[in-house]
């Protein structure tokens, strides 16, 4: 049993605390909502009134944020609290740069840190199934992977600070920039008479195939258990999306890196959430582009 903090107990952090809970660890849980920290008490975290009061026996913390400058804010009260020697472990989708930073604070107060963002949505952290991309030292990997195996299934060590969250956003953006390919090709065959089952089989089975056409396909029929088949409910929101787009382009800014079809997935998703469907599957995408092409 290990005495775990865990701070962000949203749509994601929830469910991954419950996890926690279930393989037999001591939790304690602080989240600005009420109603969230009152949600999360009914799955066994034991709710703080503050940030301090979680983190002050904890030997290993785990934070779940929106951004960047969240978990630097979070991890500045955390390192003021938090006994020297703890693992401090981000598993937010945040900046390299935002990432790197917050391992130099737990380094100077002492700690072990690790950037771990996942991949596998609301779905795999209730089901416990998540993948985690973690970047940190091999000593504070060795410490986190059993904590990490009760919220997940794959875990991988990337590299050092922020690794993880480099390859978490180098993944999304491959599938931005894919499912707009699908997307396209798709619109291009309604036009040109050829079916949606077609297409799929043709395609899921050359050399077009990819996660976004094989097991996420954005037409309703080929895949059914796509988000395509109920009204894209997310899923993984287009809100998502655009926010790990964004993250891409600011990294290959900051590291000079060419990435015009990053860029340009960012733009197309950046429209699309203007547009009303932030909060709708990524996937449906589609229809900006049958209007595109109505037009
Ligand atoms: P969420 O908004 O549901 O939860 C975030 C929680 O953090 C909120 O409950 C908020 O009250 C709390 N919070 C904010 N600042 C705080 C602070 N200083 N102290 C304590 N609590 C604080 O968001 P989510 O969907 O759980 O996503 C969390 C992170 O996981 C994001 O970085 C997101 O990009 C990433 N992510 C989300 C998904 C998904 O499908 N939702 C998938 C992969 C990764």
């Amino acid at each position: 049993m290990t005495r775990i903090a865990f701070i962000g107990l949203g749509n994601m952090g929830g469910p991954m605390a419950a996890n926690l809970v279930k393989a037999g660890n001591d939790v304690t849980g602080f989240d600005l909502a009420a109603p969230i920290l009152k949600a999360a008490e009914a799955t066994g975290v034991k709710p703080a009134s503050h940030l301090s009061q979680a983190v002050g026996e904890a030997e290993v913390v785990v934070t779940m944020l929106p951004q960047g400058k969240h978990v630097i804010t979070a991890w500045a009260d955390i390192m003021a609290s938090v006994a020297s020697g703890a693992l401090i472990i981000d598993c937010s989708t945040i900046d390299v740069e935002s990432a790197r930073k917050a391992h130099e604070m737990a380094k100077t107060a002492g700690c072990l840190s690790l950037d771990a963002p996942v991949s596998g949505g609301v779905g795999g952290a209730s089901a416990g199934t998540l993948t985690f991309m973690a970047g940190g030292s091999v000593e504070s990997f060795a410490k986190a992977k059993p904590i990490l195996e009760a919220m997940g299934r794959k875990i991988v060590h990337c590299g050092d600070a922020g690794a993880g969250q480099a390859a978490k956003i180098c993944n999304n953006m491959i599938l931005g920039i894919s499912m707009i390919g699908v997307c396209e090709a798709f619109v291009l065959a309604e036009k040109l008479g050829l079916s949606h089952q077609a297409l799929f089989d043709v395609a899921s089975t050359s050399s077009g195939q990819c996660w976004s056409i094989n097991t996420y396909c954005p037409v309703p029929g080929p895949v059914p258990t796509s988000p395509a088949n109920t009204g894209y409910k997310p899923g993984f929101a287009a809100a998502l999306m655009l926010k790990d787009l964004r993250l891409s382009q600011e990294a290959a800014l900051a590291s000079g890196a060419s990435t015009p079809l990053g860029a340009e997935a960012a733009q197309l998703y950046a429209l699309f959430e203007k547009q009303g469907n932030g909060g709708r599957d990524f996937s449906a995408i589609i229809e900006m582009f049958r209007e595109h092409a109505a037009g």
